[in-house]
């Protein structure tokens, strides 16, 4: 009988095929097997490859079969790759429960790193944030989705989030409503391709700049949000900027820190203090 072949996991290009390793092109190329998440889309990425390799589906919805299908064809001795359409397979796409299965077999499971339109993101976000949560798609009815940002309120985490265009604006909305305007959010769209672009703006601000421009709703979203101790650093340098605001409209020190504090939530006392420093 010969022994079980490698099982490899191989992120694929998010839009522009030179992001594609050295290793993914020579394992696409070298094995018997590709598990694609839709095989229409990965056979063109093969030819251009120059692979060989057989297609078989493994999508949501036929996971547990493509996992036996899958397991048959390692233990004959045959390599398999996994990939999904776009990015890392099982990072919010089908391929986790195989490698599971594949792993509580005993077979040996190779994952290749590459790309993934979270971290591409957050590399260029310059949210230095030192520990950040993919939290992936939020549920697509608005109520299940403030209760799911209700629940990262108070993550001191960066937020990465993955979004459909015909979600986004909604999703802007629910998010300013419920981690409030001052966060920065920062929406990185169409990652590697054309029209690529990456936006920092206060939560508050996003829907209108969204709406401004019916082509930065189009395309592939990820959108990050400072995370709960980045707030309050943010909500302080509001508070600040529209006390720098009152006093240059020669406001007395009193009651520009109350209509500050007013209008930002600030701290009023501590606004005061902040102004009569400057004063001095
Ligand atoms: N497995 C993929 C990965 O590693 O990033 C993610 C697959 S998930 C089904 C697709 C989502 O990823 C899109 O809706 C979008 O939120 C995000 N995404 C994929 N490609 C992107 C790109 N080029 N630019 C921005 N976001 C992208």
């Amino acid at each position: 009988m010969s022994p079980w072949a490698i099982f490899y996991v191989v992120p694929t290009p998010l839009g522009n095929l030179q992001d594609i390793s050295e290793r993914a092109r020579a394992v696409l190329a070298d094995v018997a097997w590709v598990a694609a998440e839709d095989t229409r889309h990965t056979a063109p990425l093969l030819k251009h490859l120059g692979s060989r390799a057989k297609l078989l589906a493994a999508h949501e919805h036929n996971e547990n079969a493509a996992a036996g299908a899958i397991m048959a064809r390692l233990a004959a001795g045959e390599s398999v790759a996994l990939v999904s359409d776009a990015g890392t397979p099982a990072i919010s796409d089908p391929g986790a429960r195989i490698v599971a299965q594949v792993r509580a077999a005993g077979g040996r499971v190779v994952p290749l790193p590459g790309p993934c339109a979270a971290v591409t993101a957050l590399s260029a976000a310059g949210l230095e944030a030192a520990q950040w949560l993919f939290y992936g798609f939020l549920p697509a009815k608005s109520g299940q989705r403030q209760k799911a940002l209700e629940g990262v309120y108070d993550a001191p985490y960066a937020l990465v989030f993955y979004e459909a265009p015909h979600r986004v604006l909604d999703t802007v909305a629910d998010m300013a409503r419920v981690l409030g305007a001052a966060r920065t959010l920062v929406i990185a769209r169409e990652l590697t391709k054309l029209f690529e672009s990456l936006h920092s703006l206060p939560l508050g601000e996003a829907l209108a700049w969204l709406t401004a421009d019916a082509n930065r709703q189009k395309g592939e979203f990820v959108l990050l949000v400072s995370g709960a101790c980045q707030t309050k650093a943010a909500e302080t340098a509001e508070a600040e900027r529209v006390l720098r605001l009152l006093l240059a409209e020669n406001l007395p020190v009193k009651q520009a820190a109350k209509l500050s504090a007013a209008i930002t939530g600030g701290n009023k006392n501590a606004l005061y203090q902040r102004a009569l420093a400057w004063k001095g």
